[in-house]
């Protein structure tokens, strides 16, 4: 393969790794440059929505993932008051019949290990751990990156620059000149249990979303049913950088006091929770100029009411390929192209997870017609509202 052909992708997290898969399915050759020395495989559960999964699944990553996903049978949306469904959302069968792709819930660090593996098992993608990109520069007929490896400056050359590097990126800042994310005020707490741990009723094939007052709660099966996930978001004015600031179980169990019984059993089970300070930035016009562009969080963070962020990432890596592959002389047309087909999407999705995040956050009177809405809807009637996220077909 011509170095002409080479794509570097700065950052390997969903984004970088299925844009590097999907770039090598078109012919390209990807250079993945990872600031992390091993990939991450602690975090949490991931969401798998079918824009997602018809993707992957084009990309050949079943039979990898076949032993870590479940899929669920219904989103089951549950009151705090009545301890019952206050609707349900039909997923297994319904979103196949809908969508022509399933629901997915997967153990984000066995999303990762999959993608690696199908990358490193692949001839055209090279994967470079421990190594931070700092700048970048075009030159006629291609681009240089400046990068980090220990304490040594390296240079890589290649036709194109992907910045996937995530909320924080550094390309980001370095193209667009645009300013930090901002903080949402609200906290995610984390954590992963052995199945036997739970209250029997959550080992269900089901993922559970539990709406009360100044928090809510998502919890719902992984790794083939092995395991099951847990999401607490409550509303914390700190905000905490990182994954792993100190979370005690005490602080958590203290938020959800007045919360029902066997869902305090559920927080009870976890010795470690790791936090997340949830953060957006607003849809942003330009993601790039000549043959750099940028993917993934790094272009559109959004937070995750929606559980879209990293489906969104999964989709721009192939709309990326498919404007790569039709203009692979232009990368900097391409890329245009690329944007243009992606800006009002993304930008949608980020608005509307905001507005999910208020939705869910109401209380008082704004709680009860939300809890009336969703009493009255039919589980039909709330999966087609996801009908403009799922049914996405590029
Ligand atoms: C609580 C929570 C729950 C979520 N749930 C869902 C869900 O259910 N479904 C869903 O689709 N999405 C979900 N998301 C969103 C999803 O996690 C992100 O949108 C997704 O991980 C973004 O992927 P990415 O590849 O763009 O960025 P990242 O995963 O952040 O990857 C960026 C990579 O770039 C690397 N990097 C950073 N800087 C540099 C540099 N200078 N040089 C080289 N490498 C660098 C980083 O080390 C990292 O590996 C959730 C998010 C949160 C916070």
């Amino acid at each position: 393969m011509a170095s002409s052909r080479t794509i570097i992708i700065a950052g390997a997290g969903i984004g970088g790794l299925s844009a590097a898969l999907a770039l090598a399915a078109r012919g390209f050759r990807a250079v993945i440059l990872e600031q992390a020395p091993k990939l991450e495989t602690a975090g949490a559960g991931i969401q798998l929505p079918p824009n997602a999964t018809r993707i992957l699944i084009a990309l050949g990553l079943t039979e990898r993932l076949a032993p870590a996903i479940v899929v669920p049978d219904e989103v089951r949306i549950m009151s705090t008051r009545s301890e019952r469904p206050l609707g349900r959302v039909p997923l297994r069968g319904a979103t196949l019949a809908r969508y022509g792709a399933p629901y997915w819930v997967v153990h984000r660090g066995d999303l990762q290990e999959a993608l690696a593996q199908a990358a490193e098992s692949d001839p055209d993608v090279a994967l470079k751990l421990g190594v931070t990109v700092e700048d970048c520069a075009a030159y006629p007929g291609g681009v240089t990156v400046a990068a980090r490896h220990r304490h040594i400056m390296i240079e890589e050359r290649g036709l194109a620059l992907v910045g996937a590097d995530g909320l924080w990126s550094t390309l980001r800042t370095r193209l667009t000149g645009d300013a930090e994310p901002r903080f949402a005020g609200r906290v995610a707490w984390r954590a992963t249990i052995p199945a036997d741990a739970a209250p029997a009723a959550f080992r269900d094939p089901v993922v559970n979303l539990w709406l009360g007052r100044d928090a809510h709660l998502v919890h719902y099966p992984i790794r083939g049913g092995r395991d099951v996930n847990i999401v607490a978001i409550v509303t914390d004015p700190t905000p905490r950088p990182g994954w792993s600031q100190p979370a005690t179980r005490e602080e958590l169990m203290a938020r959800f006091a007045r919360w029902p019984r066997p869902v305090r059993q559920l927080l009870e089970a976890p010795e470690r929770w790791l936090t997340w300070a949830l953060h957006d930035r607003a849809p942003l016009a330009d993601w790039g100029r000549d043959a750099f562009t940028l993917l993934g969080d790094a272009a559109h963070p959004m937070l995750p009411f929606l559980a879209q962020g990293g489906a969104m990432a999964i989709e721009d890596a192939d709309v990326l390929a498919r404007a790569l592959a039709a203009t692979p002389e232009r990368p900097d047309q391409a890329f245009r192209a690329y944007e243009k087909a992606r800006r009002r999407r993304t930008a949608r999705a980020q608005n509307a997870a905001r507005k999910t995040g208020r939705i869910y956050g109401l209380t008082g009177i704004g709680a009860v017609a939300r809890n009336t809405v969703i009493r009255l809807s039919s589980g039909t009637r709330l999966l087609a509202r996801q009908d403009w996220l799922y049914g996405w077909k590029g």
